[in-house]
């Protein structure tokens, strides 16, 4: 892509009211614009973030055999009433009525939707075990939403749902789980804290989330100093002790990205979603869900990787990997930019190329705020010595590199980061 002719709006300084850094960066970085309180517009370099962060879970789930799927948004008031849940999550469902009198809702998360839909096709223990997921927009009426991407009333989730024949199928499924979100958050270059948990309107008994220590986390986890052991708090929390070893926890502010549960029964009992075992005697469905907090994870990944310049993008979330900065419009400088960003992207490598006619600190300034991990900088003085400059984003020193070994270079590089 060339910057001149890209769409990324770079501002000097955040609009007044944004509070958490990576709130802050999102906005001057270019990636997102605000439409109204809550509701984000994902610019093309932020879309490019999400789509990274997407293909990571997909690539990942889909490695373990889970099925991916697409619901609908708007749902029947009806299901929820199935449930309860339409008043258990009543301050949160956005709903209304169309020019038909059906009563809408639009999905705020998806278990009554997937377990009607297992009811209606599942029938036999040969059909289970079985895992679906979907990536997509939720919307809630949140209280109050806040810090960029962290909380907003429309935001992307994967959510994901195994369905298994009994207890011990279910706990095989969410292990599977709990390991692949450790590897999905690593790929993510996360520093994360696994939490046990409140269940909440969810249901069932056993959840654990995984947090973002962070100073924007609106939420709180306790971690004992003597065996490590984490649960989710609260603001309240005092002088708690372990319930593992007796040691203290200690209080850290973090953001919740991923959420998983054993659900049990709760959702497949009251909407009679039920299989045939092998004697043909008809038992229920138990369930599992799990929820990832996909746009969030842009924020908290953020909030992890900046410095007074920018942002500093791990190599397989970055909107681009390498940039390509001739410092002067010079047609020397621009026909050997050029060259490398082809023979780049011959090679694959998302490659970004400043070829706008603006001042060298610009340039610098605006690269460092959007944070591309490698930069491959033209300048007239190393090029009189055959040598090109080449800066990694969370390094303080560049090298020079041979102008004939710039994409080996670069590509090593890439590869080695990954
Ligand atoms: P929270 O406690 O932060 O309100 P939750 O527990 O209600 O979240 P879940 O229903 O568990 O959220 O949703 C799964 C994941 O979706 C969460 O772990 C979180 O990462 C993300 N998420 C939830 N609400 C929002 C929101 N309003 N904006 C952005 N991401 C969200
Ligand atoms: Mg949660």
């Amino acid at each position: 892509m060339r910057w001149s002719n890209y769409l990324i709006p770079t501002l000097k300084e955040a609009p007044e009211g944004t509070e958490a850094i990576s709130h802050n960066l999102l906005l001057r970085a270019g990636l997102v614009r605000m439409l109204t309180s809550g509701v984000y517009i994902y610019l093309p370099l932020g879309l490019r973030v999400l789509n990274n962060i997407k293909e990571i879970i997909r690539q990942e789930l889909d490695k373990v055999g889970c099925q991916e799927l697409l619901l609908p948004g708007l749902i029947p008031l009806e299901l929820w009433k199935k449930t309860g849940r339409d008043e258990d999550l009543a301050q949160t469902l956005i709903r209304f009525e169309d020019r038909r009198g059906r009563q809408l809702t639009l999905g705020p998360t998806h278990e009554e939707v997937i377990t009607e839909l297992v009811r209606t096709h599942v029938h036999s223990y040969r059909d289970l075990p079985i895992t679906l997921y979907q990536i997509q927009t939720k919307f809630r009426d949140e209280m109050r939403p806040r810090f960029g991407l962290i909380r907003g009333c429309e935001f992307v989730m994967k959510d994901a749902y195994s369905f298994d024949r009994d207890e011990k199928g279910l706990q095989k499924s969410y292990q599977v789980m709990f390991e692949v979100y450790k590897k999905i958050f690593n790929r993510m270059r996360l520093d994360f804290l696994i939490t046990e948990a409140d269940s909440g309107v969810m249901g069932g008994d056993i959840s654990h989330e995984f947090m973002i220590p962070a100073a924007s986390g609106e939420d709180i986890v306790l971690t004992c100093n003597k065996c490590g052991f984490s649960q989710t708090g609260s603001q309240e929390d005092e002088d708690i002790k372990c319930k593992k070893c007796k040691g203290k926890l200690e209080k850290k502010q973090a953001i919740e990205v991923g959420h998983i549960f054993q659900l049990g029964t709760k959702y497949s009992k009251l909407q009679g979603a039920n299989y045939l075992d092998k004697n043909g005697k008809q038992q229920t469905i138990i369930m599992g869900c799990y929820g990832i907090g996909v746009s969030r994870l842009i924020s908290a990944v953020i909030e992890q990787n900046y410095d007074e310049q920018g942002i500093k993008w791990p190599f397989e979330v970055a909107p681009f990997k390498v940039i390509i900065v001739p410092v002067k419009a010079e047609p020397k400088l621009e026909k050997l930019a050029q060259s490398y960003y082809q023979e780049l992207k011959e090679n694959g490598i998302e490659v970004l190329l400043d070829d706008r006619d603006i001042s060298t600190g610009v340039k610098f300034k605006d690269s460092e705020l959007i944070g591309i991990p490698v930069s491959v900088i033209i300048g007239e003085k190393n090029l009189k010595d055959g040598k090109i400059e080449i800066k990694i984003r969370s390094e303080k020193e560049a090298i020079k590199v041979d102008k004939d070994k710039v994409v080996v270079h670069v590509l090593k590089i890439i590869k080695e980061g990954k």
